[in-house]
Parts: structure tokens; C-alpha cells; sequence
């Protein structure tokens, strides 16, 4: 990985600017872990709207040190959660192991580095994701701690209250995900953390699709053509999504499935077979996949 005292940092980007303010908050926080302001202020320059940068890149096998190593489990959780968020971020190519090939090495501002640079920041990289994906079960235990594992689907889909419903679940989610390398269900839950309420397009028209669970019936989801929080709810075009079978679930979701019902990210387990569905289009009339929609 790129020492903390190479010169290099004052030549990586961040979201505001080059990387040496990156470097001097992450030499602070490699004895302070601990300090949630501080790894705040470190992430705003790592990670702006999806966005990293060749600072990201160099500093988070640090930042995968600091969750292996901390004792305290919130640290954990946050920085798991934060690096998942960045690596879904990335703009790789083809091979997404390929840390060399990704987009934040050619941007614009970004002045051209010298091989051995890009090879310790590479390296340094490969060794952060791989460290970072042994820690799911250590980070899901944390979380599984503080809420009730028996919180039903069944009283979800009724629409009782969800007290039992874990917010941050979804986010450990596609933390899990992206280490995976599965970005699209990472993508998905970090732009829709809800867990109930997509939107996307029709593959087959373009036409905007809101896809939200039907009133009263949390398990199935509707395809809207207008956003429902101001459509009129007389005359709005809509369509109910078909739901796949639970065995027929696409690999990933399957995973998805479980792991959400574990988590207590209930509004999301129950939604997973119709995000794998199909639907016919209100606006074209085509039959397709729900999941294309939202994803593609
Ligand atoms: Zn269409």
C-alpha cells in the first residue's frame, strides 16, 4: 500500500482537492479509529454522490486495517460499511479485480502517477477488499445483537407497525455485495436503503417506472408511471409486478433473500421475489424484467 509519508499523496485527488489533506486525517485516525468525526471528515473527501478518487483508492486498505483490527463494533460496522459504499463506487473495467484498469486513475484533474505509485496504491487495494470481505459475519453479528432475528415477514406484509425493522441491515447489505462483486444489488440498495420504494426504467420504452409495494399488501409491488407521492391516485397507469418463485430467484438474490430476513431488513426480504419479477409495461405494453428496469 502507499506509505503515509509518500510524497505521492500531494498528487492524488479527492472531492475537494488533492490528497494531502486525506493523508493528514488518515495518519490521525490510524490511532483514533474510534473518533466517528473524524472518520466523517476523512469520508466526505473519499467519497462525494458515488464518487471516488485516487486518495479513496490509497487510503483504504488502511481504512480495512482499522475495522480488522478495532474492538469497538460501531467502528466496525461504519468503516465496513463505508468501503462497501466506495468499492461500488468505483469505476472498474471488465475485470473488476483489475484495480489498475479503474476510471479514478485517468479523470481529468487527475495528474498521470508514476508506475510504482499505481502498482503500491493497486496492490494496496486488492489486499483492503480482500481483508474487508472476511469481516461480514463479524459486522452482521454486531447489528443481529441489537435487533430481534424473529421479526416476521408476515406482520411486515400486513403493514403492522415495524418495529422490528433494522435500518442499517440494508447498508451492511450491499457492503456485502460489492465485496462480492455484485455491484448492481450494491448499487440498488444504496440508492433505494429503504428496502421498498425503486424507480428505474422500462428496458423495453425508456418511460420512467416507479415500482412501489401496493397499498396495504407490502409484498407486492406496483409499477407506476407517475412518482405516487404526487400522481393523482384515480387515473394513474399502473401494472402488478409478478413475482418469481423463491427457488428460481436469480444467485445473488437468493443470498439477498436470506440474508436480509437474518438482518431484519424485513420491507426488503418480502420485495425480493418481485424485483427479480416481470411486469407489463403500461406505457409499451411489453413484458419484462423488473429487475433489467431497475438495474439497467
Ligand atoms: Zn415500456
Amino acid at each position: 500500500m502507499l506509505k503515509l509519508n509518500d510524497p505521492a499523496w500531494s498528487r492524488l485527488t479527492t472531492a475537494y482537492g488533492d490528497g494531502e489533506e486525506a493523508v493528514q486525517l488518515l495518519r490521525r485516525l490510524v490511532t483514533a479509529a474510534e473518533d466517528a468525526e473524524l472518520r466523517q471528515e476523512l469520508f466526505e473527501l473519499l467519497l462525494h454522490q458515488d464518487t471516488i478518487y485516487t486518495a479513496t483508492l490509497a487510503a483504504m486498505p488502511y481504512l480495512a486495517a482499522m475495522a480488522e483490527t478495532t474492538e469497538h463494533t460501531e467502528t466496525l460496522v461504519d468503516l465496513y460499511i463505508a468501503c462497501g459504499w466506495m468499492e461500488s463506487g468505483r469505476e472498474h473495467g471488465a475485470d473488476r479485480l483489475d484495480i489498475a484498469s479503474s476510471g479514478e486513475f485517468r479523470r481529468e484533474r487527475q495528474p498521470k502517477l508514476p508506475d510504482e505509485t499505481i502498482a503500491s496504491i493497486v496492490e494496496g487495494y486488492r489486499i483492503g477488499l480482500e481483508r474487508l470481505s472476511h469481516l461480514y459475519e463479524q459486522a452482521a453479528g454486531f447489528d443481529l445483537k441489537g435487533n430481534k432475528q424473529s421479526g416476521d415477514a408476515a406482520s411486515i406484509a400486513s403493514g403492522e407497525p415495524e418495529d422490528n425493522e433494522n435500518p442499517e441491515a440494508v447498508y451492511l447489505l450491499a457492503a456485502q455485495a460489492a465485496y462480492a462483486g455484485e455491484i448492481e444489488v450494491a448499487r440498488l440498495l444504496l440508492n433505494f436503503p429503504e428496502g421498498d420504494e425503486y424507480s428505474g426504467a422500462c428496458p423495453s420504452c425508456q418511460a420512467d417506472w416507479y415500482v412501489w409495494p401496493k397499498e396495504g399488501d407490502a409484498e407486492v409491488l406496483v409499477v407506476y408511471m407517475d412518482d405516487p407521492v404526487t400522481a393523482q391516485k384515480e387515473n394513474r397507469d399502473s401494472a402488478v409486478v409478478q413475482a418469481i418463485s423463491a427457488t428460481s430467484l436469480r444467485a445473488e438474490l437468493q443470498k439477498l433473500a436470506h440474508e436480509a430476513g437474518r438482518l431484519g431488513a424485513h420491507r426488503l426480504a418480502v420485495t425480493i421475489p418481485s424485483l427479480d419479477g416481470q411486469a407489463t409495461c403500461p406505457e409499451c405494453g411489453s413484458e419484462v424484467s423488473v429487475w433489467a428496469a431497475l438495474v439497467g
